[in-house]
């Protein structure tokens, strides 16, 4: 893309606050954090339910951006940039996007379906690509912003797209029609998933085949409903596995070890292929990807030997925990350069170390010549801030002048026999490429071994229950977040970092060392210590943490050090005790307490709180409005008498949702971050955050009678299938759990634990669930749920999620 200013505006609608209509613009951004915004980059800033990037402009503009899409010119910046105004900036995204579409003319694929879309879309570029330049969204960018983003980047070179198209509510199609403007269109699997946002599965269809107005053939299923609602003009490519009346009949199936051979029926012969899947999605997926290449008239030969070479997909940017206490993300399966940019952006919001490398496979199907794509690749390394670069590859490898500190390798074979003479050590590693390099030999060998069982953060739930309850609170009202006993078991500075990202107001801690290594992580948000020993006094000046005090003892110790250190208006936290009695001052020492702060500006009370006992029970309603009384009189006394304007708060997560009209200045979350509500009707509204997750390392046959475990709790009544999983108490799984009460989730099933929990394993029952050893099992996460095991085990969610040991690696992902 290469287009002035002064052409773009038309094109959205805007008017134009700026001078430079001159400016040339080669990208398009709405992530305030990439470190691939510049100078000619054209900045959308979104507006979210609660989050509105306007507030991101003045910092962008201090780094160089010079290009803003907006509803408003934001105070302070009006001569500072070009500003294109417009109603609504998601609109003008998506105009724009469909005017850059307009621009091209080659066959252009449009997938939609419940399931199965992004899978369709890489294996058809999988098989596709050795014929076409294919452009295509990275990732399962699908939505009413990804697929936007995706058409933005066709160029003059490439001659097939495939974009993805998902919905999950009516009327959204209608716009991503617009955007993608398919040709050609791919139904895949229309399962019952969203179907919250539909009032039946009709409905469903219909906006789904929406996206198919303009095209000529659509490839799917046989499907009545889908004959009913398609256009008229629009040609259906069908298949079934029972119905004979369709293009292509799939009349047999045969399993073999790991492949699947299926034979079907197409213009009157019998064909058959192969390919190295058994699971039925699969199969389903590989035939809307043999349409596809019966549509563009492949032979056979071609269809068999590609359709052999299918691999698994993985859709995520993974974070691992490597040798030398490097941090990997791994991204392993493909190499074009949307996806790098997106992987670097990833990489950057990690923020784990200051030095990073990239190993990197040759890129394919860009669209551009080799010059021009590793002179692209070259400037994203240098903006990115990238101190090495491994290239592995023939391509790569020639073009290795173009990086500043380059080791490059024919093929991965020849990285891994020098992989002993390479230093990797405290940095972090992006590792990125094509299918074929198997890079998964790399991450391999950089990977900790550490024992199967990971805790997995789901880094945008996080994002999603922090939104989700800032929608809550009132305007100004500025937010907490506690992050205490790490992060609530997830991962104490992965978590800042991200809070951090998202402005939130405050940091909350128990003890003044988990503080100590957030600051030491890079955390610059302000850090309140809960319970600071007298002795930790020191190190909180030291890190600049901010200490809650909560009595007349601490208060003196703490203003003995101040002085001590000539230290000036200091922020302290005052916190009172309203009832819950556990820390604070109580009522009858309010008055030397002022008396104590009157005139003192070594420190300065920068909030006063208290902490409610029952929020969440609303049995105790009347008490818990007598706490809020109480702390509100008597935090308007201090400020009285003090002449004071510090933030007040009293809300913890259960406080946000039931007394919301009690925010005061400040509110704290907690447990809600996490995904877990007190309260089930507001669950329903939360992301599941962590997901503990093991694998199967043995299976037998127990027969009848026989016992399993320590002290033959367990006696088989049938001929009984065991798993043993390695996850024990020792990892923080409460032995209550076991003996028949508790159960994990292997391949969608409930398998119940059986006998007593060990230290480091437990045994299952997987007589009803077909599974091999090395499954994945779930112990927590969508089942049984956090909440789900508090309440049998008679405890509460906090208790099993702060109990997970820190010997279960934590992996975070997005
Ligand atoms: C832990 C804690 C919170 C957060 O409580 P949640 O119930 O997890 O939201 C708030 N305030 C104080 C003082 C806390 O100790």
């Amino acid at each position: 893309m290469n287009l002035l200013i002064k052409n773009i505006f038309p094109v959205l609608g805007a008017q134009c606050v700026g001078s430079d209509l001159e400016a040339i613009i080669d990208t398009v951004s709405i992530d305030s954090r990439s470190l691939q915004n510049g100078p000619h980059t054209l900045f959308f800033a979104l507006v979210g339910p609660n989050n509105d990037a306007h507030s991101f402009i003045e910092d962008l503009i201090t780094i160089g951006v010079r290009n803003f899409v907006v509803t408003h010119v934001p105070e302070r910046c009006a001569d500072k940039a070009n500003f294109l105004v417009v109603e609504d900036t998601l609109v003008a995204l998506q105009r724009f996007a469909a005017y850059h579409r307009s621009l091209f003319d080659f066959p252009v694929i449009g997938l939609t379906g419940s399931n199965g879309k992004t899978i369709v879309k890489e294996w058809l570029n999988f098989l596709l690509s050795p014929d076409f330049n294919v452009i295509r969204s990275p990732k399962s960018y699908n939505s009413q912003v990804g697929v936007p983003l995706s058409v933005l980047s066709i160029n003059e070179k490439h001659n097939l797209g495939i974009f993805e198209a998902g919905i999950s509510t009516v009327a959204e199609m209608e716009k991503l029609e617009k955007i993608i403007r398919p040709s050609i269109g791919v139904l895949t699997n229309i399962g019952s998933s969203h179907d919250e946002g539909f009032d039946n599965l009709e409905e469903k269809i219909k906006e789904k085949l929406l996206l198919f107005k303009h095209t000529s053939v659509l490839i799917c299923q046989k499907n009545d409903l889908v004959d009913r609602y398609l256009e008229p003009r629009t040609k259906a490519f069908t298949w079934s596995f029972v119905n004979e009346a369709v293009d292509v009949f799939v009349f047999k199936k045969e399993l073999e070890n790991q492949d699947s051979k299926l034979y079907y029926k197409y213009n009157g012969n019998s064909y058959e292929f192969t390919i190295p899947f058994q699971d039925q999605a699969s199969l389903e997926n590989a035939i809307s990807c043999l349409m596809a290449m019966l549509y563009f008239e492949y032979d056979t030969a071609t269809i068999q030997s590609r359709m052999a070479l299918l691999f698994p997909v993985e859709m995520r940017l993974k974070v691992k925990d490597g040798i030398n206490n490097c941090t990997l993300i791994d991204d392993s399966y493909s190499s074009d350069f949307q996806s790098l940019k997106i992987a670097l952006d990833f990489l950057e919001s990690q923020k784990q170390y200051q030095k990073k490398t990239v190993i990197l496979s040759d890129i394919f199907q860009s669209g551009l010549s080799n010059e021009e794509l590793y002179t692209k690749v070259s400037q994203l390394v240098v903006s990115n801030h990238i101190n090495r670069v491994i290239g592995i590859g023939e391509t790569i490898s020639a073009f290795k002048d173009k990086f500043a500190n380059c080791l490059t390798f024919k093929n991965t074979a020849e990285f891994v026999a020098n992989f002993e003479n390479l230093d990797f050590t405290n940095e972090t590693i992006l590792i990125k490429g094509a299918r074929s390099f198997q890079f998964e030999e790399i991450v391999y060998l950089l990977e900790e071994k550490t024992h199967e069982t990971v805790l997995e953060i789901n880094m945008n739930a996080i994002s999603y229950n922090l939104n989700f309850f800032k929608s809550k609170l009132k305007a100004k009202v500025k937010l907490m977040v506690m992050v205490k006993a790490f992060g609530y078991g997830s991962g104490g500075l992965e978590i800042a970092k991200l809070l951090e990202h998202h402005k939130v107001d405050y940091l909350g801690v128990a003890f003044a060392d988990e503080g100590i290594s957030l600051k030491n992580g890079g955390i610059q948000l302000p850090i309140m210590v809960l319970n600071p020993e007298n002795t930790s006094f020191s190190a909180i000046i030291q890190h600049q943490l901010e200490p809650e005090i909560y009595c007349l003892k601490g208060l003196y110790a703490f203003l003995k050090i101040a002085k001590q250190k000539n230290l000036e208006h200091f922020p302290i936290h005052i916190k009172l005790d309203t009832g819950m009695h556990r820390l604070g001052f109580e009522e009858n020492v309010i008055e030397e307490l002022i008396a104590a702060l009157k005139g003192e500006d070594s420190v300065e009370v920068r909030s006063i709180l208290t902490h409610m006992a029952t929020s969440d029970d609303l049995k105790h309603h009347d008490f818990s409005v007598s706490q809020i009384e109480l702390f509100d009189k008597l935090s308007s006394r201090i400020m009285r008498e003090l002449g004071i304007n510090p933030i007040r708060h009293i809300l913890n997560t259960s406080g946000i949702s039931n007394f919301p009209n009690s925010q005061f200045d400040m509110v704290r979350l907690g447990i809600g971050l996490y995904g877990v509500s007190n309260d089930t009707a507001e669950q329903k509204y939360l992301e599941n955050v962590g997901t503990l997750k093991t694998v199967i390392s043995q299976i037998r046959l127990v027969p009848v009678g026989e016992s399993v475990g320590y002290g033959r709790r367990f006696i088989a009544q049938r001929p009984t299938t065991v798993a043993t999983i390695p996850i024990g108490y020792a990892d923080g799984i409460a032995r209550a759990w076991g003996n028949g009460v508790g159960f994990v989730t292997i391949k969608g099933k409930k398998a119940t634990i059986l006998g007593s929990i060990c230290m480091d394993m437990m045994m299952v029952d997987v007589t009803d669930v077909e599974c091999t050893e090395g499954d994945s099992v779930i112990v927590f996460g969508e089942s049984p749920t956090v909440s789900e095991i508090a309440q049998k085990l008679h405890t509460i969610p906090y208790e099993i999620l702060t109990s997970i040991s820190q010997r279960v690696k934590r992996v975070f992902y997005r």
